[in-house]
C-alpha cells in the first residue's frame, strides 16, 4: 500500500457494510478523501469517509471521483455504477482494490458450495505445515480482503474466498493457485444464465501464467468447458478416479496427489475429521492448492486430519436431552441440504425451512425417504416444502425454530440425531444464517 497514491484525490465507495467500510479504510490509508454512498441511513461503516451521500446521487457527487469502488452486493448494472462509467470514472470492486494494494501471494477459492470450508481448511493446513507460514484467510467469508491486507502487513500469502459477485468487478487478480470447487444453479437471478455464472466463476483464473496453477473439479460436467482456460498449469481433483494431474480418491479410499514429477499417497479419507463425501472433495481441493503452492505432501497430513470444520456447516453440537445435534444453518439451498443428508449413515430428524429459494425441492424426495425419520419445518417456506416433500417422511409444520426444537423433543427417541439443515435462506426470520445458527445453539445449550 502506498500512502501517496491517493493524495489530493477523491474516491467513492458504494455500500457501507463490511466490504465498503474496509475499502474506505484502505482508500483513506492510500491518501484518498472518501465519499460514501448508501441507501440506508444506519450505515455502519462510515468511519473513514469524509462525506456520506444518503439515497441516490447526482453527477456533482460523482464528477470529482478518481475511482468508484462497489461493494459486492451492488451490481455493476446499478445506476450509480453505469453513470460513473459514462463519466469516465474507473469502477472497480473491493477485491480489485485489495489486489492492487498487495504483493503477497494469493490462493483463490470459488465455487457454488464449500468455499468457506475450503478456505479455512487450506489456511489451517498451510499454517500447520510450517509455524512461520503465516497464511491469512480473507474475502467473502466475512473478513474483507482490504481489511486483511491492512491488518496483516508482511503476510506472505492470503487465502481468499471469492464469490461470483466479487469476481465480476475484479481485473488484476493473479492467483498463484486458484480453484473452482463446483457449479450449481444458485444466484441465477443476478447472473441470468448458467453460462454467465460459470464464466464469472472462471474469472478466478484471470492473469494466471507460468508457475501458477488452475484447479477444477474433474467430476463436475459443468466445469468441463473451463479446462485449460488458464495460462497456468491445469490440475484437477476427483472423488471417482485418477486425474491427469492433481488429487483424487482411489477405490480404497486413499487420497493421492501427483504432479509432473511425483505421485504420492497423502491421507486416507477415513482419517479426516469432517463428515461426508463433499468434505473429501474439499480436502482434495485443499491438497491440490497446498501442494501446488509448494508445500510437501508429507507436511499436509496433520492439518488435513485435525481440522474440525467451520461453525454452522454440519457442526457437531454434542448431546443434549438424550439426542445428538448438528448445526448446518449455512445450508441455504437444495444442494447443501442434499450433501448434509448424504453425510449421515443413520436416519436423522431434519429441521428445515426458512425463506424458500426458487428451486425444485422435490429432487430430494428419494434421499429424504432414505435418510430422514421426521421432518420439522419452520419459517415462511414451511407449507410449500411440506407439499413438495409429501409422502417422503412424516412432516410437522411449526412457526419458528424454538417450536421446531420443542417438537423434536416431543417426538424423538433417545439416541436420535437431529440435523438443522434449512435448505432455505434465513431472511424471513433472521438477519443472516449465522444468527439462525446461534439461535439454534442457544436452544440446544438450554437442554444440556
Ligand atoms: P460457501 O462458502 O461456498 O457457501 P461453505 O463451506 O460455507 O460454502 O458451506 C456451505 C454449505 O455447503 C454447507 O451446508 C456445507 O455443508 C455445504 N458444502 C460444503 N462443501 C461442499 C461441497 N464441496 N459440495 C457441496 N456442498 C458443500
Amino acid at each position: 500500500m502506498n500512502p501517496d497514491t491517493g493524495r489530493g484525490k477523491t474516491a467513492g465507495v458504494v455500500g457501507t457494510g463490511r466490504s465498503g467500510a474496509a475499502a474506505a479504510r484502505l482508500l483513506a490509508g492510500c491518501g484518498y478523501s472518501v465519499v460514501g454512498f448508501d441507501d440506508s441511513p444506519s450505515s455502519p461503516g462510515t468511519e473513514h469517509m469524509s462525506r456520506f451521500v444518503l439515497k441516490g446521487f447526482s453527477d456533482n457527487d460523482l464528477k470529482n471521483l478518481s475511482v468508484l469502488v462497489l461493494s459486492p452486493g451492488v451490481p455493476v448494472s446499478a445506476g450509480i455504477s453505469t453513470r460513473a462509467s459514462e463519466l469516465g470514472i474507473s469502477v472497480i470492486g473491493e477485491v480489485e482494490l485489495a489486489c492492487r494494494n498487495t504483493s503477497a501471494d494469493v490462493l483463490a477459492v470459488t465455487g457454488s458450495n464449500g468455499k468457506t470450508t475450503t478456505v479455512e481448511w487450506l489456511t489451517h493446513v498451510i499454517r500447520n505445515s510450517d509455524p512461520d507460514a503465516g497464511a491469512v484467510a480473507a474475502g467473502n467469508m466475512g473478513y474483507a480482503f482490504s481489511d486483511a491486507i491492512l491488518d496483516n502487513p508482511g503476510c506472505p500469502v492470503f487465502v481468499v474466498e471469492l464469490s461470483s459477485y466479487q469476481l465480476e468487478t475484479t481485473v488484476s487478480l493473479k492467483a498463484s493457485s486458484a480453484v473452482i470447487l463446483n457449479l450449481t444453479p444458485d444466484h441465477l437471478a443476478r447472473h441470468g444464465t448458467m453460462e454467465n455464472y460459470g464464466a464469472t466463476k472462471a474469472r478466478v483464473f484471470m492473469n494466471q501464467g507460468v508457475g501458477d496453477t488452475a484447479i477444477l473439479n474433474y467430476d463436475d460436467p459443468l466445469l468441463e468447458r473451463y479446462r485449460n482456460s488458464s495460462g497456468g498449469l491445469q490440475m484437477y481433483f476427483s472423488l471417482t478416479g485418477e486425474v491427469p494431474l492433481g488429487a483424487w480418491m482411489d477405490s480404497s479410499g486413499m487420497l493421492r496427489y501427483k504432479n509432473e514429477s511425483i505421485s504420492e499417497e497423502v491421507i486416507h479419507s477415513t482419517e479426516l475429521a469432517l463428515p461426508g463425501r463433499h468434505n473429501i472433495a474439499n480436502a482434495l481441493a485443499v491438497i491440490c492448492m497446498a501442494a501446488s503452492y509448494g508445500i510437501p505432501t508429507g507436511k499436509l497430513t496433520v492439518g488435513l486430519k485435525d481440522f474440525s470444520g467451520v461453525p454452522h456447516r454440519i457442526e457437531p453440537m454434542g448431546m443434549a436431552g438424550g439426542l445428538t445435534w448438528f448445526n448446518d444453518s449455512k445450508s441455504t439451498n437444495v444442494d447443501s441440504l442434499k450433501v448434509a443428508l448424504e453425510s449421515f449413515q443413520e436416519k436423522v430428524i431434519l429441521i428445515a425451512g426458512g425463506r424458500e429459494k426458487n428451486s425444485d425441492y422435490s429432487v430430494l424426495n428419494q434421499l429424504i425417504a432414505k435418510k430422514v425419520k421426521y421432518i420439522v419445518l419452520f419459517g415462511s417456506g414451511g407449507d410449500s416444502l411440506s407439499r413438495q416433500w409429501k409422502n417422503t417422511a412424516r412432516i410437522i409444520v411449526v412457526g419458528d425454530l424454538e417450536e421446531a426444537v420443542e417438537k423434536v423433543l416431543s417426538l424423538a427417541e433417545q439416541g436420535d440425531s437431529v440435523l438443522l439443515s434449512p435448505g432455505c435462506a434465513s431472511f424471513d426470520q433472521y438477519t443472516n444464517f449465522e444468527q439462525r445458527g446461534e439461535h439454534f445453539r442457544q436452544l440446544v445449550q438450554a437442554l444440556k
